[in-house]
């Protein structure tokens, strides 16, 4: 506990040290001073904050999204309602505090969550007659509900989705994004007649999170089922999105899980079926939170700066002209003209007109991530042309102002297309397959994506665990689709030597 608590004050230290570095130089931003591949925690740390993406506070582990980081969960909030809507999803809302007896129904459940749950205990000076938590997940408040709902087949499938908070109390290291103890994300929870129905949906979603990765982000990753040991509390299945970063390490990018009957059982919700039998539902619940927004910039940030693909980023275009005493009154009227055809395009862009020099401006708009840069000066304006820069190549193309519009979407989708390859090179590059646990242990220490065979036993799973600073990420599907199962091996098991089953994930994660 008082190791725990000396922490907020020396996070907050560590906001108010960059802060005040920041505050220096009136340009805001001389790039950053901790490179990537050297310092790759504290590269982070700096990054996020000289971005302007987040502010600490006084609780440790609890962090503002400012607006740049706030803009990119809306745009991911748009896309998967998008998605969701046609399968019949529907977003509600439940309440925060869930009562101790619902959240204690579930013994597994409670098991997982009970040691970071958050309770409420008083109101004023007076003691609440039951102890209510503060929501580390939704199940038990929403199934409780879902018993009064459900009573026959026709009430089935039932589909809801939450966007909410959630707090989980955790006393790990925080990391903005990453791990916090208050973070944003949908839960979705489902109900269903059928087994069948509830797993084919859990892999509807599973799928549907990767093309939010992909589409969103321009990040891959590697779809997978949870060990026993790894599942969520309380499900009978637990499928994964696992995201390797370039710190060497693997990230949860988000879950969908087969509740099977576990909750119906432990909250009795059951419904007629078409023969007049009472059944127990089937149930599932998956969820996807602001920790992807940190994989994205993880993956494809740079010592410059914040790298965001143009599908996300908050400003997608920063106009800077190059002003100079004689011609300054038309290059800027020729930078507005084209900032009002750009918006009207439906472009988020800027014309940076302050009176800084034209160097720290660029240095700014590469720190906060925009992907294009256009630089208007005297010689362009001779040509009717501009210089356009895209922010993770740094290369240059001179276009004529009136291409400028037509050709900037093409440049986007290309920026776009390029980042999620280079994720996927990332991907493949650190990907090893190991045969023997000697080669594991070196993957690991050499912080590798590493494929290991192995025999199935939790022995195994548990000496990985160990002995390493690594465990068992999931169990990839086969080429990776769900429908198609974990993948087989007939590989001798990587720890144990003894006859292999099925191919495992391993790295270091967050
Ligand atoms: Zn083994």
């Amino acid at each position: 506990m008082a190791k725990a608590e000396t922490k907020p004050g020396k996070e907050r230290e560590k906001g108010k040290e960059e802060r005040k570095e920041g505050n220096k130089e009136p340009e805001a931003a001389k790039g950053l001073s901790i490179k990537k591949d050297e310092e790759f925690g504290e590269w982070f740390s700096q990054l996020i904050i000289k971005a302007e993406l987040i502010e600490y506070t006084d609780v440790s582990g609890c962090y503002v999204f400012r607006p740049n980081s706030y803009f990119i969960w809306e745009q991911v909030q748009q896309y998967m309602n998008k998605r969701f809507q046609p399968l019949g999803v529907k977003n509600c809302y439940f309440p925060l505090f869930i009562p101790e007896h619902l959240l204690l129904k579930e013994q597994k459940h409670v098991e997982g969550f009970v040691p970071e749950v958050a309770w409420v205990t008083h109101s004023g000076k007076t003691p609440l007659k039951e102890r209510l938590a503060v929501r580390p997940t939704s199940e038990t408040i929403m199934y409780e509900t879902y018993k009064k709902w459900i009573r026959s087949h026709r009430d089935l499938p039932l589909l809801l989705n939450q966007w909410n908070n959630v707090v989980r109390w955790e006393f790990k290291n925080p990391v903005p994004f990453i791990r916090s103890r208050e973070f944003l994300w949908q839960e979705g929870h489902t109900a269903h007649a059928s087994r069948e129905d509830a797993l084919s949906e859990v892999f509807t979603i599973l799928n549907i999170y990767e093309d939010t990765y992909r589409e969103c982000y321009a990040v891959a990753g590697i779809k997978g089922q949870k060990t026993e040991a790894e599942k969520f509390p309380g499900a009978e299945m637990t499928t994964t999105f696992e995201v390797f970063v370039p710190s060497g390490k693997s990230l949860q990018g988000c879950t969908s899980h087969l509740l099977g009957q576990n909750f119906a059982k432990a909250f009795d919700i059951t419904f007629t079926d078409e023969k007049e039998q009472q059944q127990y539902i089937w149930q599932n619940s998956w969820g996807f939170s602001t920790r992807t927004i940190g994989a994205t910039i993880m993956m494809h940030s740079d010592d410059k700066g914040v790298v965001f693909t143009p599908r996300i980023a908050p400003t997608q275009v920063a106009i800077v002209p190059i002003l100079f005493e004689k011609v300054r009154d038309e290059i800027l009227k020729k930078a507005n003209e084209l900032k009002d055809e750009l918006k009207q395009a439906g472009l988020r862009v800027v014309l940076d007109d302050r009176n800084h020099t034209p160097g720290s401006k660029f240095y700014e708009w590469e720190l906060k991530g925009v992907p294009f840069r256009i630089e208007l000066g005297p010689r362009d304006l001779e040509k009717q042309e501009c210089v356009v820069v895209r922010r993770d190549t740094g290369k240059k193309e001179s276009l004529k102002l009136k291409d400028v519009k037509k050709r900037l979407p093409a440049l986007m989708e290309q920026m776009h297309q390029d980042l999620f390859a280079k994720s996927q090179e990332v991907q493949k590059k650190e990907s090893v397959h190991v045969k023997n646990f000697v080669d594991l242990k070196k993957g690991v220490e050499e912080r590798k994506l590493i494929f290991a065979d192995w025999c199935g036993h939790a022995e195994c799973e548990q000496r990985i665990t160990n002995e390493t600073p690594a465990k068992i990420l999931c169990l990839p599907f086969q080429d990776n689709d769900p429908a198609q199962g974990t993948t087989p091996t007939t590989g001798d098991c990587s720890v144990c030597g003894k006859k292999g089953l099925v191919v495992a994930l391993v790295a270091r994660s967050y």
